[in-house]
């Protein structure tokens, strides 16, 4: 139900068609209300929080990947690998292209590290989680596995409909909008305006915004303002929702 509490005047705004539902002027800001039916999280830095360890542990499995099955030049690592993340959008589509690195192969190496030293089961997360009744999903530029050892070590089993993973996406990855729209092709979403996005990055949540998917920036760090709205981690996931689990966003001003 949109809007029904606010006093407002129902318009539609041309330069708010990058979502497909009437924007309501309300006395201070445009407004609008939505009900959403998916919610999709991204997986690391977001399910937990960023400086959990896990992501610098996976940093030094990719360096070693690179150095010791590639022949990469330890010297050469560090600026490669942030180059093919530039410009492949992960480590992983550069050394497929560049290097002809199997995917699987790569994938089982990196994430090849003891999570449950890194991440404990968080039943609050469950809780809450739990009792919001949109379909939830995963979406990650990892693969399946290592999602699904996340998901165990957070005790968070069962919450999540579908996992769609870097295999799932071939040959893209986010934040390549081929890669979202497989996802939501994979997901039979219809209408990305009824989903919902939660992740770290801001390049990908440019890019979800810019297919029509409701954004949530998780996030302490950085001054990034893209995204619809702004969450400090998923502690703080409820504070978005209304009891009735509508949210309420900004449009374009
Ligand atoms: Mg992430």
């Amino acid at each position: 139900m949109i809007g029904q509490d606010l006093n407002v005047q129902m318009i539609h705004l041309a330069a708010a068609d990058f979502i497909n539902f009437p924007i309501y002027v309300g006395n201070l800001d445009y407004t609008q209300r939505m009900k959403p039916e998916t919610l999709i999280f991204d997986l690391d830095d977001t399910l937990y929080p960023p400086d959990s360890g896990v992501w610098q542990r996976i940093g030094e499995r990719i360096n070693l990947y690179m150095h010791t099955k590639v022949n990469i030049p330890l010297a050469e690592v560090t600026r490669i690998r942030e180059a093919y993340f530039h410009e492949y959008g992960t480590t992983l589509r550069g050394l497929q292209i560049l290097h002809h690195v199997d995917a699987l192969d790569y994938l089982s190496f990196v994430h090849d590290i003891p999570l449950q030293e890194y991440l404990k089961p968080n039943p609050i997360l469950r809780s809450r989680l739990a009792s919001l009744p949109q379909n939830k999903v995963i979406f990650t530029n990892a693969d399946r596995a290592h999602a699904e050892r996340v998901i165990d070590a957070l005790d968070l089993g069962g919450i999540f409909e579908q996992i769609i993973d870097i295999i799932a996406i071939h040959p893209y990855c986010k934040p390549q909008p081929e890669a979202f729209q497989i996802a939501l092709q994979k997901l039979g979403i219809a209408d990305p305006s009824r989903c919902v996005i939660f992740e770290d990055s801001a390049r990908n949540l440019r890019t979800a915004r810019s297919l029509g998917l409701i954004t949530v920036f998780v996030g302490s760090n950085g001054q990034f303002s893209g995204a619809h709205l702004r969450i400090s981690s998923l502690d703080e996931l409820m504070k978005i929702f209304k009891p009735d689990f509508s949210l309420t966003i900004r449009g374009e001003e």
